[in-house]
């Protein structure tokens, strides 16, 4: 039995699972979300689009750029950074990445546990899943610890100094243009940045209307992090006005709060594996530099796995 269970249909599961497949292995991927991509996100309310997690799709690394560029530039602001966004938003391109995988949706795996047949899941409601020969875990690193809390595995050790911060967005729709530029980065406490999503590639509106995404910093994100949507609508429109000078009526807004969006300080390395258990995890937050460091993660785990260099080989080869 060849079978992975992989949780987490992120950018980073998604890679991962496509190299295991285009290696001949068999893949289920689960995800607690409705759809696939994780924190590359995009939201739609009426006509409008918003790219509520990661605006767009930058990196300098060969093969993720390889793989972002096939989409069209968007030239991002203050410091004039090309990246690149499907025209449909930034969640396409993880809708591409999983046509071909096999992934259940709207699963939360609730519990692991592994048995001399393997792994088996239990979902949110009681449903069982496996047994899967080896377990690939891509969820923000938090909430891996919580999977794998019961197990007896160094993972758990290796993990601790791990840190993950939040971040609130606002997704907003005014009358009036707020920035003149695609976006700003401003010197703010509480607003890090502000996407213009009318401006991006595909996403012109009518003159009388501007969408925005405004992200706030990670310091006040973990100060404000349980407050509720209400004040933390009001705190960023405040924060708004000051930065643009205008008073902002918005046709639409609303907020949405990550609890791991970005990592404060890294794992440091591609991914672990605890041989004995046959179980890998990975994500964003092993080498801390947001999408493309997901990706990259994603792929050096499927790599080590189908083709062990011969260092790994005493780490791995209880997969093959
Ligand atoms: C507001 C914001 C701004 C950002 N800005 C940038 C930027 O400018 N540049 C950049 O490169 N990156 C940015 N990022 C980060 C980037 O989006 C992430 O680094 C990347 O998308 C992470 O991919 P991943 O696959 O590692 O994790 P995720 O995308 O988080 O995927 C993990 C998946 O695991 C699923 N999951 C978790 N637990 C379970 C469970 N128990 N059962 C089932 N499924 C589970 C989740 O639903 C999720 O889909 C930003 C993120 C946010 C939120």
């Amino acid at each position: 039995m060849k079978n992975f269970a992989l949780i987490g249909a992120g950018i980073c599961g998604l890679r991962c699972a496509e190299l295991l497949e285009k290696g001949g292995l068999t893949v289920q991927l689960f995800d607690k979300a409705r759809g696939v991509g994780g924190r590359l996100a995009t939201r739609r309310h009426e006509r409008w689009r918003f790219d509520h997690g990661s605006p767009s799709l930058h990196g300098d690394d060969d093969k993720w750029l390889t793989c972002i560029s096939r989409y069209p530039k968007w030239t991002s602001g203050d410091n004039s950074m090309n990246t690149h966004l499907p025209e449909n938003g930034v969640n396409q391109m993880a809708k591409d990445h999983a046509s071909q995988l096999n992934v259940q949706l709207n699963c939360l795996i609730r519990s692991i546990e592994r048995s001399n047949e393997g792994w088996h899941l239990l979902d949110e409601d009681g449903n069982p899943y496996g047994p899967f020969e080896t377990l690939i875990i891509t969820a923000p690193c938090p909430q891996t610890q919580m999977l794998i809390e019961t197990l007896e595995t160094a993972l758990l050790q290796q993990l601790k100094d791990v840190r993950m911060t939040p971040a609130w967005v606002m997704m907003l729709v005014a009358a009036q243009p707020l920035i003149a530029t695609h976006q700003l980065c401003p010197n703010h406490s509480l607003i890090r940045r502000i996407s213009a999503e009318h401006s991006k590639p595909g996403r012109a509106l009518d003159p009388g209307e501007h969408s925005y995404v405004l992200e706030t910093t990670s310091e006040w994100s973990k100060q404000h992090e349980e407050d509720s949507p209400a004040a933390v609508e009001a705190s960023i429109l405040s924060a708004l006005m000051r930065i643009t000078t205008t008073a902002v009526n918005p046709m639409h807004c609303a907020v949405h709060r990550w609890r791991y969006a970005h990592t404060e300080h890294p794992l440091g390395r591609p991914y672990l594996i605890d041989p004995q258990l046959k179980l890998a995890v990975t994500g964003d937050w092993c080498l801390g530099d947001g999408a493309s460091s997901a990706y990259r993660s994603g792929e050096l785990l499927a790599n080590a796995l189908l083709d062990p260099e011969p260092d790994d080989v005493r780490e791995t080869q209880h997969f093959r």
